[in-house]
């Protein structure tokens, strides 16, 4: 099973809040209110899947999994 991690491109994140609204266990934000990880390590199955949904969530497609 390959190692998945989640990435926030802090260049194009501009603070909706999505993230951290829709998937708070693994998005928080920071002082300006953009999103920041609260797990930065491999991500479970349960954890990809919630990835997944902020990902999708996302209007700036800020959010990434990488393997
Ligand atoms: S939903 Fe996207 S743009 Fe909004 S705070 Fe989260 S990463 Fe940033």
């Amino acid at each position: 099973m390959p190692e998945v991690k989640t990435v926030i491109d802090d260049d194009r994140c501009t603070g909706h809040g999505r993230c951290y609204a829709v998937v708070p266990a693994l998005f928080d934000a920071d002082d300006m209110g953009r999103g920041t990880l609260i797990v930065q390590d491999e991500l479970t199955d349960e954890q990809v899947q919630e990835a997944r949904t902020a990902e999708l969530n996302c209007p700036e497609r800020a959010i990434s999994l990488v393997d």
